[in-house]
């Protein structure tokens, strides 16, 4: 098995690999847990991130160090390294946000290697080749779409990857996958799977001397797959890759699949496989289980646009743009488990303007004679009433949202700040983040959105006292995520509330109404407003209210306010107070109790959003990695 030298800290000593947080706890209490004792390890939550446990006041402390986009290391919301060993180097001359510095590193025991997660990374770049083919997405939309549905992914993977390997076969006879593996080249170690029945049970057909052996694999009760007397498995393409470095029982190595009839890889063949951690010696270019992936048949996203609802995808429905669109036909597996829909089903998930057909209008001015709306009302303000249309694009009428502003108004302050809005959500293009279309000025001034079908989240969640705790958290992170964007591109919200987070499908949350919404110029990080306005004061920071600054933070202390709206169903904040009672609460130093379902972790975080000091209190980039770690840990 080749060494995974890929890992950029298996050359430390203090480096443990996929330990738990337990282990790393155990192991640093065995070294004495002196203050500023620590150790390295890989995090298991968080996709080519390391964990850094650290003993102080005889307990251990854990912090995640995020892989950037860019490829550099940081704690959440500190310095960015070249490095983990950069980084653990500046923490042992500077604490900057540990509980203390990092003083000694306990290293591994003699004979103690690195411990390898057996598939982790390989299940890594698995999840990222699966969605970019998937969902034909890349850069930022890949990346934003691996972290929010990480959970989620990685069981599609588990249960659905091998029917993307050129060595599954399906449902076939024996004689026909002997026929299958004669024909061409005739390498020892040839193979591929065929499904013996619908129960989970498979055979491995082996060539070897110019015969083909047949090894059955079995399901047991626990769903793990193994050939006779063999390892246990969770899925085949583990099984696969085991006996593509180890016999094991087997005559010899599988080495080459065979193609399948008919597919574009019938003359190319594959000499062996990577390690486990993915990694590919130089040698064994195109010969990797991720390169296969790559050249083989993943069905591509917008080849071929099913509208039909997840759980009958295969009947052809007449076109309703309210039923969930998705992007390309189910596979099998997904047949079967009619799983949920992913936000990368759906239309929203990318901006249409990322479709290089469609062209983005100059001044994003729509042709009114694209558009078409509908009788009644999705909601409606003082600015005039939102309603549902169409707007006919390049490939098809796509459903949007349409805030039309009320033709007798004639206060120009009413369209200035429509334009005020246009003019934010024109920046903006992320997922978690309602997309505008475009402005149209016909009959009235309109404001073009993308359609988030089931409304508000408060409202949603009034309705719905079924949603899981598991459900609420994903939701939230996806707005920290999309949060997390504005903090980075310098936008403060100012009106961030359950009201104004609207949902496209239970899964999938999106921020809206950016009516107040300021962007800030590169050498300021807050908003002075002139003058006290109509503001929701229960979701305002006290810097807002004191001082009329508004900054990123000032977001987080609303968006503490939110997660408590979402996991109190809804409900009402501070309940029956007028706006200066609240600001006396605050000021006292009390907060608002933990909502009778919030779990603690959750409500922890809340009452961090609604630190009083701003310098104090964490940004989104911090709050995110905060609730996606915990919304990992649920979801495992
Ligand atoms: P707003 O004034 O932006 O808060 O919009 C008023 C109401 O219109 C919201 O509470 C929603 O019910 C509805 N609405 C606004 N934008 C959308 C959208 N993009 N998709 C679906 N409904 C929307």
């Amino acid at each position: 098995m080749a060494s995974s030298t890929a890992n950029p800290a298996n050359h430390l000593p203090y480096f443990f690999g996929n330990i738990t947080r337990e282990d790393a706890e155990e192991y640093l209490m065995q070294g004495g847990a002196s203050d500023g004792l620590y150790l390295l390890r890989q995090s298991r939550n968080y996709l080519g991130g390391f964990a850094l446990s650290l003993a102080h006041g005889r307990k251990v402390h854990h912090y995640t160090i995020e892989r950037e986009l860019s490829g550099s290391y940081a704690i959440a919301g500190g310095k960015s390294h070249a490095s983990p060993a950069e980084l653990i180097k500046y923490h042992s001359e500077e604490a900057d946000g540990l509980i203390c510095l990092l003083r000694k590193p306990f290293n591994r025991p003699p004979g103690v290697e690195p411990k390898t997660g057996p598939f982790e990374d390989l299940k890594e770049n698995l999840i990222r080749e699966y969605v970019k083919q998937t969902w034909n997405l890349q850069g930022h939309a890949l990346e934003q779409a691996i972290i929010s549905q990480k959970p989620q992914l990685e069981k599609l993977i588990a249960t659905t990857a091998h029917e993307k390997m050129p060595w599954f076969h399906g449902r076939i006879s024996r004689e026909e996958s002997e026929h299958r593996i004669l024909i061409g080249s005739r390498n020892n170690g040839k193979f591929l799977i065929r499904e013996r029945d619908s129960n989970g049970s498979y055979a491995l057909c082996l060539l070897n001397d110019g015969k083909v052996l047949h090894y059955r694999i079995d399901r047991d009760k626990t769903g793990k797959l193994s050939i006779p007397d063999g390892k246990r498995f969770d899925t085949l393409w583990q099984l696969v890759e085991h006996y593509s470095y180890k016999p094991d029982g087997l005559l010899r190595v599988l080495t080459t699949p065979c193609p399948q009839l008919g597919s574009e890889n019938d003359n190319i063949g594959f000499n062996t496989y990577p390690s486990a951690s993915g990694t590919f010696p130089k040698s064994w270019a195109g010969g990797g289980i991720i390169s296969r992936l790559k050249s083989y048949t993943f069905p591509k996203a917008g080849s071929k646009k099913l509208q039909s609802t997840i759980g009958h995808p295969s009947e052809e429905a007449p076109f309703n743009p309210y039923v969930l669109q998705r992007k390309r036909g189910p596979t099998e597996a997904e047949r079967g488990d009619q799983r949920e829909a992913l936000p990368m089903d759906t239309e929203v998930y990318e901006s249409p303007y990322a479709d290089p057909d469609e062209i983005k209008p100059k001044n994003v001015t729509l042709d009114r004679k694209l558009l078409t709306l509908e009788e009644g009302e999705l909601g409606s303000g003082n600015f005039g009433t939102v309603k549902k249309g169409f707007y006919r694009m390049k490939k098809g009428a796509k459903p949007v949202a349409v805030k039309i502003l009320k033709n007798e108004s004639n206060d120009p302050a009413i369209k200035d700040e429509l334009l005020r809005e246009a003019n934010v959500m024109q920046q903006l293009d992320n997922p978690y983040i309602v997309r505008m279309i475009g402005i149209c000025e016909a009959e009235a001034w309109m404001l073009v959105m993308e359609m988030a079908e089931l409304g508000p989240l408060n409202r949603f969640l009034q309705k719905n006292r079924h949603v899981t705790e598991k459900n609420i958290t994903e939701l939230v992170h996806q707005v920290s995520m999309g949060m997390k964007y504005l903090e980075e591109n310098n936008f403060v919200h100012r009106d961030l509330a359950a009201r104004n987070v609207l949902l496209v499908t239970q899964h999938y949350a999106k921020i809206s109404d950016f009516g107040l919404s300021k962007a800030l110029s590169a050498d300021e990080n807050y908003y002075k407003a002139q003058s006290h306005g109509k503001w929701p004061v229960k979701w305002y920071a006290p810097e807002c209210m004191n001082f009329y600054k508004f900054s990123s933070k000032s977001d987080v202390w609303s968006f503490g306010v939110l997660m408590w709206e979402a996991f109190s169903y809804g409900q009402k904040p501070y309940k029956g107070m007028k706006g200066g009672e609240v600001a006396q609460m605050i000021e006292r130093g009390e907060r608002m109790e933990r909502p009778e379902v919030c779990p603690t972790e959750v409500y922890s975080l809340m009452k961090l959003c609604w630190t009083y000091n701003v310098d104090d209190r964490p940004g989104f980039a911090a709050v995110e990695l905060r609730l996606r770690n915990y919304y990992y840990d649920i979801s495992h």
